[in-house]
């Protein structure tokens, strides 16, 4: 049943209470807008083929059906999120430890056994809800807008706005933004894998089809989250949000962001392995324990100290946080992560492939010069203001009369177009292309402005310009004498093939003569300007305006040449990847001289320094023999002309030569790259909803120093996971070894079960978990990536964590067995052991903070995360000594001034021990 089924949309009933209608599965109902025509559908809907609804109707339909989103908390309810937390096998051994022990008599412990797992529950729930809730907030960051005429005229709108009735334009890139039915399409074709799992694009037309069609057949509908990635099309709306069929999908299964990534994975089967492990040795004990007869009861308890001691709790839980905040963190710095593992492999990467138009440059085009056969001019002025006039040779001002040619350039430039330029509070804005909004501005500047010529030239069909064109030609009526005419923009060497002759300054037609045109522009884009030519037939018959019949027919009428400056923070940023070890090629389709002295501008040749084999084309590219593409790919650092097709092998090539590549694009064909590459990154402003949705990473700003920002912060992440597990191991084998020796020796536990419950619990979230707030060290960007196939622990930090395993053993029996000579009681020998392991994990924790460098380098206190955290610690500890009740639950007792002392003195010389090995190993790591 959907709302979308009522019969009137003026009068419809309100919310909640519509009832009887058929249901959607029954296939043949009311709803079937796919078995309607089109015109039918219009009428069903109460809207207009051509004109859309009324703003004021779209908005009183906003506020009765509600936005077009889907709920985002659909997915798993919070009872199965709750219970998920006891699905630990952890958590299983405690709960049976917690039942035998009920079972024994000891109540006292059974309960706080049984507390810990419940504590363990509600803060694994609590952090999980906050990681995800951190994770949602990103996807709003992407926000997609869609196309709809309202009231006659075409205007963007946020998707959420969409409602039943609205009459939505859509074309190659987009995401559908709710269910459609088609009015009328131009080679539309739709992935719809994200609805039915097919990969391949289906072709949509506007045909009735029978009303039983299966959803995945309905050629004259687009569904919601599906992707247009060919062709144009235009529809109306049938249904938004839950009722659309994506919607219904996602209330039946959940759409469950994992936060899962290769390391989580890894670290979740190595912590299943332990626990196994773990649970052998434990078994194996009991039972030489009982073999001795040392009472079952005692060895049960000591066996699941053991367990409970050397199992890493805190380890899956401080690893999905330490992610979920660097995620964070690259968010403020206005990179999305939308694929998890992004995360970990941006600290990877070796090479960054980056387009050039408006992520090196600001994409702020200025035509800063004019070439026809016969003349050059400069032109003034700056942006999109059209104040700025053109200069001949001679310095003289001219306007487009001057030079016929000129003349039809400038038409050519603005008539071939489809920018608009706005004046919005005393600044001109652009509404579509730079390069074409540039154009606009020129011809605005010669004195053909932007209402004369769509006067004169009214467009009757277009060719538009696509990135594989590489050109766009448009063929207009001049309503006047009824002549046809066709105007066309593009690169150089396309115009130049579209050709057989040019314009003289008198408007005469002269033989083409590629070889002048080709090295003025050469010239031209030599100075970092991007070269676009202009051609135009006057008198066209229209019935040749296709792309097979243009070439060498048109008259070549000039060159415009427009700056767009290098982004300011590109130059910094490039260099920045550059000591890090990581190489930053430019793949660009524009001219190769534009492209290497941009890249030369921003110190993309410099190191180290420019070489033979830097600048390849695509045709360079394609006449390549196999055996030759990987090495020369690897080499060159600017690829220019290059097709979003050959994208793909490019990196395919790189990753052949073991390089791990993050890979930007914007347009629907680079897809296939940014899935191939082992990072994606798609443009948040001027990307398609296609390129973003293959991308693991989208950039808010579009700026290639967004990049550089993101894997520094990844970097920064795996320093923390690393940081986290050098800290937390050592303490786990520690307990784990105390008590197997103990049981071992047949001596008495100096640590019981539920007091390494109460260790391990408060010391991961009160302790550990701070490192995850740990600053990135200084120097991060000056190291070489990280080698994927490194494991996570090195041997120097292995043998770190032995020593400091090793450390806390020896030292926590030699002061239980001090305390117990010098007359303390057991509960209170057991305490002072219970102070240490905190104490030496407190003093450890500041060493972790880097791994290299000592604690007193970083500053004691630069990570006010980490004070709270041990002052926090402080107070747990003294509750546990001093507080009655404590003493009762965890079987402690008050311990003397003296015994701590003998505890800070053994963690200073913990400490101590863990610089000088730090300082040694400087170098291994
Ligand atoms: P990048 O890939 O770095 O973003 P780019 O923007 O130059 O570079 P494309 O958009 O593929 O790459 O453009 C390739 C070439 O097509 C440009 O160099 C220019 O000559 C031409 N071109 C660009 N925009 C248009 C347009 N709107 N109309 C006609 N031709 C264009």
């Amino acid at each position: 049943m959907t709302r979308t089924t009522r019969s009137s949309y003026a009068d419809p009933m309100p919310r909640g209470e519509e009832s009887g209608a058929p249901g959607r599965e029954g296939g043949c109902t009311r709803d079937a807008h796919h078995g309607l025509s089109a015109h039918e559908v219009v009428l069903l809907l109460e809207s207009d083929a051509d004109r859309g609804l009324s703003e004021e109707e779209a908005a009183r339909r906003l506020e009765l059906f509600g936005p077009n989103v889907l709920p985002s908390a659909v997915g798993a309810s919070l009872l199965r999120r709750v219970l998920r937390q006891f699905h630990h096998p952890l958590i299983y051994v405690l709960l049976v430890a917690s039942a035998i022990t009920a079972a024994l008599g000891e109540y006292v412990d059974s309960a706080v056994i049984f507390g810990v797992v419940l504590v363990n529950a509600v803060v694994g729930f609590v952090q999980e809800s906050k990681a995800e809730a951190a994770l949602e907030g990103l996807r709003a960051m992407v926000r997609t807008t869609a196309t709809v005429v309202r009231g006659g005229r075409r205007r963007q709108v946020p998707s959420s706005d969409l409602v039943p009735g609205d009459l939505v334009l859509v074309e190659a890139g987009e995401k559908v933004p709710a269910d459609v039915r088609l009015l009328r399409e131009a080679e539309l074709r739709v992935d719809e894998s994200a609805l039915t799992g097919e990969s391949v694009p289906v072709p949509k037309d506007e045909v009735v089809l029978d009303a039983r069609t299966p959803v995945a057949d309905r050629r004259n509908m687009l569904h919601s989250g599906t992707l247009v990635t060919a062709g144009q099309g235009a529809g109306i709306t049938v249904a938004t949000g839950t009722e659309t069929e994506l919607g219904q999908i996602h209330r039946l299964v959940g759409a469950a962001q994992t936060l899962a990534t290769p390391l989580t994975v890894k670290l979740a089967a190595f912590s299943k392995v332990l626990t196994v492990v773990i649970l052998a040795l434990a078994a194996v004990t009991f039972a030489i324990g009982v073999v001795r007869g040392q009472g079952a009861v005692q060895t049960f308890t000591a066996a699941v100290a053991l367990a409970v001691g050397a199992i890493p709790e805190g380890l899956p839980a401080a690893v999905t946080i330490t992610l979920a905040i660097g995620v964070a963190r690259m968010a403020r710095r206005r990179a999305v992560i939308r694929r998890m593992p992004a995360v970990e492999t941006l600290g990877s990467t070796t090479v960054i492939c980056s387009d050039k138009t408006g992520t090196l440059t600001e994409n702020q085009m200025t035509v800063r010069a004019v070439w026809t056969p016969d003349g050059a001019f400069d032109v003034t002025g700056s942006g999109y203001d059209p104040d700025g006039v053109l200069h001949d040779a001679a310095g003289a001002v001219v306007t487009a009369e001057a030079d016929r040619a000129l003349w039809w350039c400038l038409l050519a430039g603005a008539g071939c177009n489809d920018a608009v330029l706005v004046r919005k509070d005393g600044r001109w804005d652009l509404l579509g292309d730079p390069t074409e909004g540039a154009m606009r501005v020129v011809a605005d500047k010669g004195g053909l402005d932007e209402a004369d010529v769509a006067e004169r030239c009214p467009r009757i069909e277009v060719i538009p310009f696509s990135s594989g064109r590489q050109y766009m030609a448009t063929l207009h009526r001049d309503p006047g004498t009824g002549d046809h005419l066709v105007l066309a923009k593009g690169a150089t060497e396309r115009i130049l093939a579209l050709c057989a002759g040019q314009m003289a300054c008198d408007g005469s037609v002269r033989p083409l003569d590629p070889a002048a045109v080709l090295t003025a522009a050469e010239h031209l884009a030599a100075g970092g300007l991007r070269v676009l030519a202009t051609a135009a037939l006057p008198s066209a018959d229209p019935d040749t305006f296709t792309e097979d019949h243009l070439p060498g027919t048109l008259v070549l009428t000039g060159l415009q040449a427009m700056l767009d400056p290098p982004r300011p923070a590109a130059t910094a940023a490039v260099s920045a990847c550059h000591s890090a070890g990581i190489t930053v090629k430019m793949i660009t389709g524009d001219h190769a001289a534009t492209a290497s002295a941009i890249a030369g501008r921003i110190g993309l040749l410099t190191s180290p320094g420019p070489r033979e084999g830097d600048v390849l084309t695509g045709v360079d590219l394609t006449a390549l023999p196999d055996r030759e593409y990987p090495d020369a790919v690897d080499r060159a650092r600017v690829f220019a002309r290059v097709s979003p097709e050959q994208k793909l092998r490019l990196v395919q090539a790189l990753q052949e030569r073991g390089q791990v590549v993050a890979m930007t694009g914007d347009g629907v064909n680079d897809a296939p790259a940014l899935r191939q590459a082992n990072i994606g990154v798609a443009m948040g402003r001027g990307g398609t909803e296609v390129a973003k949705d293959a991308a693991d990473m989208v950039l808010t700003d579009d700026d290639f120093a967004t990049i550089e920002a993101a894997v520094e912060e990844g970097r920064g992440v795996f320093d923390n996971l690393t940081k986290f597990i050098v800290w937390t191991l050592p303490t786990n084998m520690g307990e784990g070894l105390v008590i197997l020796v103990a049981i071992l020796l047949g001596a008495t536990l100096p640590i019981l079960p539920t007091q390494i419950l109460w260790i391990n619990m408060t010391t991961a979230v009160a302790l550990g978990l701070m490192l995850a707030f740990e600053p990135k060290e200084t120097g991060i960007m000056t190291r070489p990536p990280r080698d994927p196939a490194r494991p996570l622990l090195t041997g120097a930090l292995a043998v770190r964590i032995l020593l400091v395993s090793a450390l806390l053993v020896a030292g926590a029996w030699w002061l239980f067995t001090w305390e117990r000579d010098t007359g303390a009681t057991l509960p209170e020998a057991r305490t002072a052991a219970v102070n240490l392991f905190v104490t030496v994990e407190a003093f450890y924790l500041f060493s972790c903070r880097s791994l290299t460098r000592s604690a007193w380098h970083l500053g004691l206190l630069s990570n006010r995360w980490i004070i709270g955290g041990i002052l926090a610690q402080t107070a747990g500890q003294l509750a546990l000594t001093y507080l009655p009740a404590m003493n009762h639950l965890f079987h402690t007792a008050p311990i003397s001034g003296p015994a701590w002392l003998r505890i800070l003195a053994l963690a200073v010389l913990v400490s101590v021990v863990v610089a000088i090995d730090k300082r040694l190993r400087h170098h291994l790591m």
